[in-house]
């Protein structure tokens, strides 16, 4: 796709053993897609290749590529097994030599921490033949950049405090000078309340047809994130490009979108209590204070947020929020009536302008044929009465728990909007 934009495709390469374990993750390749997607350019492939020359050096010749950037994190320290150096000169065909200047610098570095320099270190100091020598202020292994035959590599330390100043100190200007100049303008929606695939069975035949803007999906639970991002010779065209696109989506997709500027629902919900000068109260059963959390994580939350109420047994429900135990002996604990009576003891008895209640079966047992793992009732009393809406929710119990969260965050921001 980069290609078709006159763009040049980049390709990451995590080198590491342990990211190949359970107990590491390569984070390196999720920051730099950030930072690349930021100056309008797509990853194209990435892998996480161990601390084995062979295999590292094909996995370099098999990313060579017309116009291809490459950028390989991590192997350039000191030991037998940091192999990045060698496996990128022999998929090149180049020699490394010894560079003097990397051991003085080295020699000074260690000395400025009161230490001797360990000959082992000196590895540190072989440069590819042709290649810029990148310093590294955060740390021993300075990085490499090479260009041969229309292709451009980096070679960047592992350790992401060191790899993330270097990147943007090195990589990015010399990535930058490549490209057209261009500005770049990215528009955030954030959606409830859909799915992704009824998402993008709505929208995609609007962002297909556009390679600028890019379109990406990110899709958490209850949440969808969807990223424009337009890159044009002038930040005016950039702009008008992601209003356009934006233009034909938001119809779409509605009242659905809840945020244009990346923030999260407890936000854009605390922000609304904020500006009406109103508070909430939370009775919440099967999400066990998650839904308090959600909404008091936001700073200046104290303002708006009046209290909650963990209530689990009928006899805390009926102590604590005066649920009729009648209605819950008709009805049960998960039901329409009960999330109303949640609703309104909670709000009576804490003063506060709305409450939200929640009550549901989070599983993975409690289910029944009627009722079964993910049903459950968010209730809202405010200021022009009550409700309780019947929510089916999917997945396990961390997802249904999430889901329920986000579904009484947006019930209380509907009632808020009319
Ligand atoms: P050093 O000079 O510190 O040896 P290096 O370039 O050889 O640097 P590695 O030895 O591969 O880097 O990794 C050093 C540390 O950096 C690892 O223990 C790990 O914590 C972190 N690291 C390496 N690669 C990644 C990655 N892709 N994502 C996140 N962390 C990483």
């Amino acid at each position: 796709m980069n290609a078709g934009r006159g763009l040049p495709d980049v390709e990451i390469i995590a080198v590491g053993s342990e990211l190949l374990t359970p107990s590491k993750v390569d984070t390196n390749s999720l920051w730099l897609t950030e930072r690349l997607n930021a100056l309008g350019l797509e990853v194209v492939r990435k892998s996480v290749v161990g601390d084995d020359r062979a295999r590292l050096e094909a996995a370099i010749r098999a990313a060579f590529g017309q116009g291809k950037i490459i950028l390989l994190t991590g192997g350039l320290g000191p030991t037998e097994d940091d192999v990045t150096r060698e496996a990128a000169a022999a998929a090149l065909g180049r020699s490394l030599s010894f560079r003097d200047e990397i051991v003085e610098w080295l020699e000074k570095r260690f000395a400025r921490f009161g230490r001797k320099m360990a000959d082992i270190n000196k590895r540190q100091a072989y440069v590819i033949d042709g290649a810029e020598i990148l310093p590294n202020p955060n740390g021993t292994a300075p990085g490499q950049w090479i260009e041969q035959d229309g292709i451009r590599i980096a070679l960047m330390p592992g350790p992401p405090g060191e790899l993330k100043p270097m990147f943007e100190a090195e990589i990015s200007p010399r990535i930058q000078a490549g490209l057209e100049p261009a500005a770049i303008r990215t528009l955030v929606y954030r959606v409830v309340g859909i799915g992704e695939s009824d998402l993008d069975q709505l929208i995609a035949p609007v962002y297909t047809k556009y390679s600028n803007p890019m379109t990406t999906i990110l899709a958490a639970v209850n949440d969808i994130q969807i990223h424009l991002r337009a890159r044009c010779p002038t930040a005016e065209d950039a702009e008008a490009l992601v209003a356009e696109v934006g233009r034909k989506i938001e119809p779409l997709l509605g009242d659905r979108i809840y945020s244009r500027d990346g923030s999260p629902l407890e936000v854009i919900v605390g922000r609304m209590l904020h500006d009406r000068s109103a508070t909430v109260a939370v009775a919440e059963s099967c999400t066990g204070g998650m839904l308090g959390e959600r909404i008091t994580s936001v700073p200046g939350s104290s303002h708006y947020f009046a209290g909650g109420f963990l209530v689990y047994t009928n006899a805390m429900k009926t102590g604590l929020l005066g649920v009729d135990p009648d209605v819950l002996a008709k009805h049960t604990a998960v039901s329409d009536p009960v999330a109303r009576a949640m609703a309104d003891g909670a709000r009576e008895r804490t003063g506060s302008t709305y409450a939200l209640s929640v009550t549901g079966i989070a599983g993975p047992e409690g289910g029944t044929e009627e009722m079964p793992v993910g049903t459950g009732f968010i209730g809202i009393s405010g200021p022009n009465g009550t409700d309780a809406r019947k929510f089916r929710w999917v997945g396990d119990r961390r997802r249904i728990r999430h889901a329920a969260v986000q579904s009484a965050l947006d019930l209380l921001r509907r009632r808020m909007i009319f």
